[in-house]
């Protein structure tokens, strides 16, 4: 076995590390400056590739309806104490008036696998955002779909596509969802969205029930072997309406490590600083930024509908209008040393002139 020394070594030297290297990593972070050296290196490229700037998304959570029935998620199918919503076109317009007025140039369409939502209807809402902002990226998060979906939304101007594989390791996968979801789709539809040219965001929970470092080890060599343009990567937090209610939360340690780590191995990648990660600590998110993160996600959602988008208990910002909420991000970016901006911001890894290829 190797030691940790000669771990951080090929890590910071090659950007790369075999699974045995990252179970090593990952049993010997407690060892005396492991973390603080992550956290330094990740710092360190997310400045060269990114400089201080911290990209912000607007956040608009338009359907909490979902054919799924994750056995982690607050809005899954069977849960019955849901009040669920959909957002007209006319609401998710206003949210993104709303958000363009406060300096967002990322709109984020994020929501439950539902049907109301074909292929038609969100070409429709897509092309009428571009209408209106064509400066604007619009990232979308619907789940699974058909790659002909992928594409038509595509060619109606979605630029990003969020879908976090939640756990590469198979027997993990089968702990988490129900039999009729198989990791190979949730794969597949990840290689057909950068097939087609999104920039494509994976990532997983930390902490999950049933998660080892030995699934986290499969984690981290997946995305090097997918390389996303982005990892989501948050804290799992129970939901009371869960299966796994009585359930221990992830730990903010081990995700800042992680996030850490996932910078290291993908220098360009965009990195958010997760709600769930500032649920869990009030700083948080400030943490997250000083672990290698580049990205924050306010949310732009109506007020009114914001606590029944509730993957997991005790969400934060909430109660709050979108405009209280880039205040509060800019005060939490500055204190943490970096700099807030109203770019689109994209993957320094995307594009013809990219300054990082993979
Ligand atoms: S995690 Fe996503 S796909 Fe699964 S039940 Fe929740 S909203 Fe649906």
């Amino acid at each position: 076995m190797k030691s940790i020394t000669s771990v951080l070594e090929t890590l910071f030297n090659s950007h790369k590390l075999n699974k045995e290297d990252c179970l090593v990593l990952l049993s010997q972070l407690d060892e005396e400056g492991v973390r603080e050296q992550l956290s330094a290196e990740a710092v360190r490229l997310r400045r060269q590739y990114y400089g201080d700037k911290v990209f912000t998304r607007g956040l608009i959570e338009f359907t909490n309806i979902c054919k799924n029935n994750c056995f982690y998620c607050g809005i899954r199918r069977d849960n019955a104490n849901v009040n669920r919503y959909r957002l007209s076109k006319q609401e998710i317009m206003q949210c993104c008036k709303e958000g363009y007025a406060l300096g967002f140039r990322t709109f984020v369409l994020q929501g439950g696998e539902d049907g109301f939502f074909t292929d038609d209807v969100m070409c429709n809402i897509i092309s009428e955002i571009k209408a209106h902002y064509p400066e604007v990226a619009i990232t979308l998060s619907l789940g699974e779909r058909e790659m002909e979906s992928y594409r038509r939304m595509k060619q109606a101007g979605a630029d990003r596509y969020l879908l976090r594989h939640e756990t590469a390791n198979e027997a993990h996968y089968r702990m988490l969802h129900p039999d009729e979801m198989k990791l190979s789709n949730r794969k597949s539809c990840l290689y057909a969205l950068k097939e087609l040219g999104y920039q494509v965001g994976a990532g997983m929970m930390i902490g999950s029930p049933g998660q080892t470092y030995e699934c986290l080890a499969d984690d981290l060599v997946f995305l090097q072997e997918l390389k996303p343009h982005m990892v989501g990567m948050g804290p799992f937090i129970p939901h009371k309406d869960t299966c796994f209610a009585k359930e221990q939360a992830g730990s903010v340690e081990l995700t800042l490590a992680m996030l850490s780590i996932v910078r290291i191995l993908l220098p360009s990648v965009l990195l958010p600083a997760t709600t769930a990660l500032g649920t869990l600590d009030p700083k948080g998110r400030e943490k997250g930024l000083l672990a290698g993160c580049n990205v924050v996600m306010p949310n732009l959602s109506p007020v009114k509908n914001r606590k029944d988008y509730a993957l997991y208990d005790n969400k934060i910002c909430t109660g709050d209008e979108s405009a209280q909420c880039i205040k509060c991000m800019t005060n939490r970016v500055e204190a943490a040393g970096f700099h807030l901006v109203s770019e689109r911001g994209d993957s320094a890894a995307y594009g013809d002139d990219a300054d990082f290829k993979y």
